[in-house]
């Protein structure tokens, strides 16, 4: 694949569905031709009987197998590697968030397109290089610290290199060099400015105008309370190793939904029961393939991610469809007492309560032979001022509203500020001790 020269703002972002069309049938024949030289597509190329010439537009993707998780393990480590490894400049693995990480490799080539993506991502949202950027997310082998950087100084902002934790000296990086948009977990964002509040300073008095945020599922209960506290707009980003990292989908200004880079990526929306496609707008699993990737095509990529295409165009103009908000991973579901729940449905109801902070857990038990729901929640150490009185009703009513939107009687503690564990990079919103777990 020859290297395709993208400078932010190009004809990719502003092409027309038509063109878009083309473009992917044109790249896909060549993904799927690259992604044939690794060991492993080679043999599951053959297993399946399918030949380059059997993919000759974008409708042809069917045709091909899935790629999972478990596919990208047992090839652990370089079956999947479609070219000379001289040619490899980096690696980077997934956080291992459901188990062993696996590895994803780069050329020069396939870098240089990732900074460009992200380049492109952070323009979409008013970034410039008259912006100084801090990246609050970890460097090394998770996706969310190089992956920014090198998008950040493409577009020739004064990059923060921070990385994930250490609060007080982010606190202090972000005033000292008046620092005017962030990139960070939504729930390390939000622990930042709950430290702040709770050493009486006032984040709103931070110069930041834009909060990228992502790397986990939050709701847009979620985005408006840290958009309160901070005074300034947050925008979601979704991104995977899988797919290289963050750049994959972005909000644009009008903040209703992630415009997904097209002409890199061919998106699916399956059912995961039937592998079938979904109905247009319908939630269904992520599915994606890589159309510019060359050191690692993945062909058909189950994300194990929920969400759906959104319908109509969004108003900014660019052509590139928009996901919806992850409702979560499939695995991220949770039978409780037969009735499947999605921690968002939780944050939802929580998040929109003024007296609540932004910190919770979920936590699951077995009582007698029954499923047990407990959820803690942190009190808003600035807008709550009542007394054990008012925080019972808090309580109750929390307990109702969760019970109507789950359908059973779920337990709700309210606590301090500060008395559940910090996250720093991807919460960890359920903690699961029912028995035979
Ligand atoms: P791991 O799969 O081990 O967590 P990654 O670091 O590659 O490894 O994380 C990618 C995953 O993070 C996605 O598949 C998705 O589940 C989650 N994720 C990333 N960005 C978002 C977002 N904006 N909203 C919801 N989930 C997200
Ligand atoms: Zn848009």
């Amino acid at each position: 694949m020859e290297h395709i020269k993208d400078p932010v703002g190009s004809r990719f972002e502003w092409m027309s569905t038509d063109e878009i069309a083309e473009f992917q049938s044109e790249r896909l024949r060549e993904s799927v031709a690259q992604a044939g030289k690794s060991p492993y597509y080679a043999a599951k190329f053959a297993e399946a009987g399918i030949k380059p010439e059997d993919i000759q537009s974008r409708e042809d993707i069917t045709k091909l197998p899935f790629t999972t998780k478990e596919d990208l393990r047992l090839s652990y480590p370089t079956g999947m590697l479609a070219v000379d490894p001289e040619q490899v400049i980096r690696m980077h693995t997934s956080s291992g968030t459901t188990g062993k990480p696996t590895a994803i490799f780069h050329t020069r080539q396939d870098i240089e397109n990732w900074a460009e993506l992200m380049a492109r991502c952070l323009a979409m949202v008013g970034a410039t290089s008259k912006d100084v950027f801090q990246n609050m997310t970890g460097y090394g082998l998770f996706t969310g610290g190089l992956g920014l950087h090198y998008g950040a100084e493409r577009l020739g902002m004064w990059t923060i290199p921070a990385g994930a934790g250490n609060t007080a000296r982010q606190i202090m990086l972000m005033k000292d060099f008046h620092v005017t948009v962030i990139h960070a977990t939504p729930s390390y964002a939000m622990h930042i400015a709950e430290r702040m509040l709770a050493e009486g300073d006032n984040p709103k008095s931070l110069e930041l105008r834009i909060g990228v945020l992502g790397a986990e599922p939050y709701t847009e209960e979620m985005r408006l309370k840290l958009q309160d506290i901070y005074g300034f707009k947050v925008f979601n980003s979704y991104g995977l190793s899988e797919m290289n990292g963050p750049g994959v989908a972005f909000e644009c200004t009008y903040q209703n939904g992630m415009h997904v880079w097209e002409d890199s990526y061919l998106v699916e929306i399956i059912d995961p029961n039937t592998l079938e496609p979904c109905k247009p707008g319908d939630v269904g699993e992520l599915v994606m393939t890589t159309l510019r990737r060359t050191a690692q095509p993945i062909i058909r990529y189950r994300t194990r991610d929920l969400t759906r295409i959104l319908p109509g165009e969004c108003p900014c103009g660019r052509k590139h469809i928009r996901l919806d908000r992850m409702i979560g991973r499939s695995d991220d579901m949770l039978i409780v007492r037969g009735v499947n729940v999605f921690p968002s449905q939780i944050e939802e109801v929580l998040m929109k309560h003024e007296w609540v902070g932004g910190n919770y857990v979920i936590h699951l038990t077995t009582v007698g032979a029954m499923d047990e729901m407990t959820v803690k929640v942190e009190i808003s150490k600035t807008s709550f001022d009542g007394s054990i009185e008012t925080l019972r009703k808090l309580r109750d009513h929390l307990q109702k509203q969760i019970r109507e939107q789950v359908g059973f009687s779920v337990h709700v503690e309210v606590l301090e500020p500060g008395s559940l564990p910090a996250s720093e990079g991807k919460a960890k919103r359920v903690v699961d001790e029912r028995e035979g777990r």
